[in-house]
């Protein structure tokens, strides 16, 4: 092994190409003590773990050296009645926020006494929105006017690259000279950024070819993937769903300590008009701690909470109690690809009944986010009935300090 750092230090073998000489496991832990000895660190702990590596240091992550863990909690049962998914679920919430998963458990044992959450989703599409150059304002309106009256070319181009994916249509933005083609593909049990970046290449091929239009950049930010933005609001990515629950005002007494009219005032004031006040593209309470720790756990990609946060929680008194409801216009998830694979983060999937694809394929997926979506709103009751009943303060420093 020597012989390979020295190698490394006289510059003629790269840190990031070990695994080309090595087996996975030599690689990553030959890379562990190089750096070791560079910094002076110890990396002992990021060494010892249980996952196989052999798959994770090829295809999710270079240069690696080892991994961090994080705890991961159960908040449940939870009932779920969405169209997908159906029965009592276990919600494994990888976090360190001390707090969060006794508040989630306590919003999923309000909601299974309620009778469960009611689930749908509303649709269903992961887009790329690749910006090509145009000559005129005039040649612009031309390129964006091929693009409506071509699908059936587009489809083809951009299914050629995929056995999954499906092309389900193009919207097109003109911005002077430019011209952003937000493509929407139905991608089944993938997140699916992948698989339509690349269809996306092949259509954004053809759609160059047939106008003269010049592909500038892959991912012109319409479309949009891990920034907050009012597109994904208005129009939806990836899993568009909504949850709600009736709640009754007995229930809401024994389980949140707290009433029906106070939990719709501090919904109105706080989610509502707080938000609003501040600029938000997110009106709700705390939608991306649940999104975040779901995320980490299940191996979806953690930088699209931020696309998960852009939720909006609503509560509209009822009679005999109150009935709310969490709408996520963009839950980028999927059950296969990406970090799904990692062996504890299978595991967690496999919690839920959705590890891998789906029969047919995209049911595990569209399962997956019904479930999110309603641990989302197990989180929002929680956290508003602490806030209603001035509480949130005092479990904090019970449970987080
Ligand atoms: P992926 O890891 O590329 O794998 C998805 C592939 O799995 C599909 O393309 C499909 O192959 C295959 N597959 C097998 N069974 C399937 C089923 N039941 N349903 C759907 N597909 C099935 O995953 P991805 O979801 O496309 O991309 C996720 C990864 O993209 C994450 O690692 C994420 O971090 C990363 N990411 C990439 C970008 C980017 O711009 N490229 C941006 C953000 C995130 P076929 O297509 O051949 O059918």
């Amino acid at each position: 092994m020597d012989e390979y750092l020295e190698r490394i230090k006289a510059g003629s073998l790269k840190l990031y190409a070990l695994e080309q000489e090595l087996p996975p496991e030599e690689a990553v832990a030959l890379r562990r003590r190089y750096i070791e000895e560079e910094t002076g660190v110890s990396l002992a702990k990021v060494g010892s773990f249980s996952i196989g590596i052999d798959r994770v240091a090829r295809k999710n992550c270079e240069n690696m050296v080892g991994t961090v863990q994080v705890p991961v909690g159960v908040a449940g049962p939870l009932l779920v009645r969405g169209e997908y998914a159906t029965g009592r679920f276990y919600l494994p919430l990888a976090t360190t926020e001390g707090a969060l998963v006794a508040s989630v458990n306590r919003g999923c044992a309000a909601i299974t006494r309620a009778g469960g959450a009611e689930v749908r989703i509303l649709r269903d599409g992961m887009t790329r929105a690749p910006v090509f150059s145009t000559r005129s304002v005039a040649h612009a309106r031309e390129v964006a006017d091929w693009v409506a009256s071509h699908p059936d070319e587009i489809a083809r181009a951009a299914e050629s690259t995929t056995s999954h994916g499906k092309f389900l249509g193009a919207t097109c933005t003109v911005v002077g000279t430019s011209v952003f083609v937000r493509m929407e593909f139905d991608t089944k049990d993938a997140m699916g950024m992948n698989m339509v970046t690349i269809g996306s290449e092949k259509a954004a091929e053809v759609i160059s070819a047939a106008t003269g239009a010049r592909l500038v950049a892959l991912s012109g930010n319409l479309c949009t993937d891990k920034k907050p933005a009012a597109v994904n609001v208005v129009r939806g990515r990836g899993r568009s769903v909504v949850a709600g629950v009736f709640l009754a005002d007995d229930l809401i007494a024994s389980v949140l300590k707290t009433d029906a009219r106070s939990l719709v005032e501090v919904n109105t004031r706080k989610n509502l008009l707080g938000s609003a006040a501040a600029g938000s593209l997110g009106f709700n309470a705390h939608a991306a701690n649940v999104v975040a720790a779901l995320f980490i756990a299940c191996g979806q990609d953690p930088a699209h909470v931020v696309e998960g946060s852009l939720a909006t929680t609503t509560a509209d008194p009822a009679e005999g109690g109150v009935y709310v409801a969490v709408t996520l216009p963009d839950l980028p998830v999927g059950t296969v690809g990406g970090g799904t694979g990692v062996e504890t983060q299978a595991e967690c999937l496999s919690l839920l009944g959705v590890a891998g694809s789906g029969d047919p394929p995209g049911t595990h997926a569209r399962r997956f986010a019904e479930i999110v979506a309603a641990g989302v709103l197990a989180g929002e009751l929680s956290l508003l009935s602490a806030l209603a009943a001035q509480h949130l303060a005092r479990a904090h420093k019970t449970l987080g300090r």
